[in-house]
C-alpha cells in the first residue's frame, strides 16, 4: 500500500522509484513498532546484505519526510528518529529516562483540541508531544533494587 503509494507520489513529482526508495521504506513497514533513526535504517539493510550507502540512506529518509511519507522525531538525543507518518492511530511518545525506550501512547483528546482549533481558524497541521518517564520494567528494577539494600 505505502509502496504502490510512494511510487505514485514520485511520479507526480517527476521522480524515479528507485530500489533504494523502496528499501528504505520497507524497513520502516517492517519495524512499524520501533523509532528508527538513520543508522538503524542503514544497519538494517546491511545486516540483510543490501549495499546502500550511508549517505543514500540519509537523503532516502530526507525525501520520504519530504514526500510525507515518514515522520521526524526529535527525542532530544542528538539524532532524529522516524516513523510511518500514517500509522493508523494518533499516538503520544512516553520515554524512559532509564533505558531509552520508546512507548506508543494512544491519544485520545488529540480530535478535541483540533476542532477547537478549527472553530478559532487555525489549520491543524502536526503534533508533537512528548513524556517522559521510567518505564514498567525500570520501575520494577529500580524498585527491587531498593528492596535488597534494606
Ligand atoms: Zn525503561
Ligand atoms: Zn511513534
Amino acid at each position: 500500500m505505502y509502496i504502490e503509494a510512494l511510487k505514485k507520489e514520485l511520479k507526480d513529482k517527476k521522480y524515479r522509484m528507485t530500489p533504494q526508495r523502496e528499501l528504505v521504506l520497507k524497513v520502516f513497514m517492517d519495524n512499524e513498532s520501533e523509532h528508527l533513526g538513520a543508522e538503524d535504517v542503514y544497519r538494517i539493510l546491511f545486516a540483510n546484505k543490501h549495499s546502500v550507502s550511508k549517505a543514500t540512506v540519509y537523503r532516502t529518509i530526507e525525501l520520504l519526510v519530504e514526500f510525507g511519507f515518514l515522520r521526524k522525531l526529535d527525542f532530544g538525543e542528538g539524532i532524529y528518529r522516524y516513523e510511518l507518518a500514517k500509522k493508523n492511530k494518533m499516538h503520544h511518545h512516553f520515554i524512559c529516562k532509564h533505558c531509552g525506550k520508546i512507548f506508543e501512547v494512544e491519544e485520545h483528546h488529540l480530535e478535541l483540541i483540533k476542532q477547537e482549533l478549527e472553530s478559532q481558524g487555525f489549520v491543524f497541521e502536526d503534533f508533537d508531544f512528548k513524556i517522559y518517564g521510567i518505564c514498567p520494567k525500570c520501575n520494577k528494577k529500580m524498585k527491587n533494587k531498593k528492596e535488597k539494600k534494606k
